[in-house]
């Protein structure tokens, strides 16, 4: 017998021997365990393999809902610090402890894992705890506490990513940490010195501001927050300085080092800084470590994400992928979508995802909220738009809450008026944010917005007036 033939055989073997079901899933992030749920609705027998004990991937356990636990608190703590006197609040003695502020943020995220394994229960998706390895033909390994060959008439891989480093920064998992770190330091930062002016250098770098660190932000662009509309970006920049915030942009790190307490940041054309702290957030990488790729013939890209068609089918039969290991925007919801859009097709043959309405959110305070194309995007295209705009200053709610920073920008079509993008920095932004989403889904026109009659004293009033701002009718402004 060939070697070839053997190998066959023996797979056929663990095939027959193994617990066998329609859909594996590696990996329980938002992509995952969406996508295992779905599955398990539309009819199939579903396993999850996960490697870390808590479910919901790097989002639930040291992601968005952490940070955003830690940013609601100090911002109440800001608040009461900075701007309850103002409205005649008079607290005295509000003081931070750090280790019950954490002990909330952990116990919000044991409920919501405990309300994922519910899930999965409930919808009878077997759990396998241990790292998946995919051997071929339809087989995963799954190491670590509890060992298993288990097999799949599918396999959906949703691995996620990892924060990513740069040539001479080194994370030590502790004084030059990343974002899994920056959410658990049991002590406020003197100085804590930020890498990387995106979406995580900014909110973890406003959440320990806000809890009194001064923090200076090195970017090496000469902006903030790529890929972010310009205009809001420079508001942005103006808001965060105005707070407290330190940037220095177009600066190239070239190393980090720890001694003790003391982190030396070296750059070049300027002299090091040293601090007490280092959050180094210069973007994530595909999680794909000892996962059998090769082995199982499923190819990824230069950058090192999985390839896949608009079925998400990676280049071996059998095999898909969802999330942020094949690339396009790292956000939980796009992998939520895209796994409901992947196992629907499986099941069906048809699976809807419209990559062009998107929402993305950055949750610094106010917040940067934005779907559909920005103005550099339309420019770049040569497509020609309309911009209407509407300050939150001239907003009745927001002046009410003390919320007066921002703007909502609406930019639609020059010739039809269909709206191509919206864009809002300011209190709630992301809440706001979702009108705009489902106007686009269903293919609405600025005028369109402008005609809906929007409840006085809201917030979204504000996106009204930027509708109609695109024909220069706001009444506002
Ligand atoms: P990012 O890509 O948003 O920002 C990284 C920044 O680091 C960029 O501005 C880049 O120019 C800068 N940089 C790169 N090399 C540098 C150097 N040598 N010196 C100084 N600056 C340098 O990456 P991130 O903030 O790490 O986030 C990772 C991913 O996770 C992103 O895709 C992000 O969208 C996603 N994420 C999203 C959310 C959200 O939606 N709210 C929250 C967290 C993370």
């Amino acid at each position: 017998m060939s070697s070839g033939g053997f190998a066959f055989t023996l797979l056929q073997v663990i095939f027959e021997m193994s617990e066998s079901f329609d859909l594996i899933v590696v990996g329980a992030g938002p992509g995952g365990y969406v996508a295992a749920i779905r599955a398990s609705q539309l009819g199939m027998k579903v396993a999850v393999v996960e490697r870390e004990q808590k479910l919901g991937g790097t989002c639930l356990r040291v992601g968005c809902i952490p940070s955003k636990a830690l940013l609601e608190t100090s911002e109440l703590y800001e608040q009461s610090q900075k701007h309850f006197a103002e409205r005649g609040l008079i607290v005295q003695g509000v003081t931070l402890d750090i280790a019950k502020m954490m002990s909330h943020k952990d116990s919000v995220v044991s409920t919501l894992d405990g309300g994922i394994q519910g899930l999965l229960k409930k919808n009878k998706v077997e759990r396998f705890f241990g790292h998946g390895k995919l051997k071929g033909g339809g087989v995963v390994e799954v190491s670590g506490n509890s060992p298993a060959t288990i097999t799949g008439k599918k396999i959906l891989i949703a691995t996620g990513s990892v924060s990513s480093s740069l040539p001479g920064i080194q994370p030590d998992g502790d004084r030059i940490g990343t974002s899994t770190e920056a959410i658990a330091w049991p002590e406020v930062p003197e100085h804590l010195v930020v890498i990387g002016a995106g979406v995580i250098g900014l909110e973890l770098g406003t959440v320990w501001r806000r809890l009194g660190a001064k923090v200076t932000v090195l970017e090496y662009l000469p902006r903030i927050l790529p890929g972010v509309d310009e205009q809001v970006a420079n508001e942005a920049k103006k808001i965060f300085e105005k707070q407290g915030l330190t940037f220095k942009l177009g600066t190239k790190v070239t190393s980090v080092t720890a001694a003790g307490k003391t982190c030396t940041i070296t750059m070049e054309g300027a002299e090091p800084i040293t601090c007490d702290r280092v959050l180094v957030a210069v973007g994530r990488k595909p999680c794909t470590d000892n996962l059998g790729l090769a082995e199982a013939g499923v190819q990824t890209d230069k950058r090192g994400f999985i390839q896949v068609n608009a079925g998400y089918q990676t280049t071996a039969a059998g095999v898909y992928a969802v999330g942020d290991v094949i690339g396009g925007a790292m956000l939980a919801h796009k992998a939520e979508e895209e796994g409901i859009a992947c196992v629907e097709k499986m099941a069906t043959g048809h699976g809807h995802i419209n990559y062009g309405t998107i929402p993305a959110v950055i949750y610094t305070s106010p917040e940067i909220a934005s779907t559909g194309a920005n103005e550099d995007a339309l420019k770049a295209a040569g497509i020609k738009y309309k911009a209407g705009r509407f300050s939150f200053a001239a907003n009745g709610r927001a002046r009410a809450a003390g919320h007066t920073d921002g703007f909502v920008k609406v930019l639609a079509d020059e010739a039809t008026d269909r709206v191509l993008g919206v864009h809002i920095i300011g209190a709630h932004a992301g809440e706001l944010i979702h009108e705009a989403a489902v106007a686009m889904e269903f293919g609405a026109s600025a005028e369109d917005i402008a005609r809906c009659c929007h409840a006085h004293p809201t917030l979204s009033e504000a996106v009204k007036e930027a509708a109609m701002a695109v024909d220069k009718r706001a009444i506002h402004s």
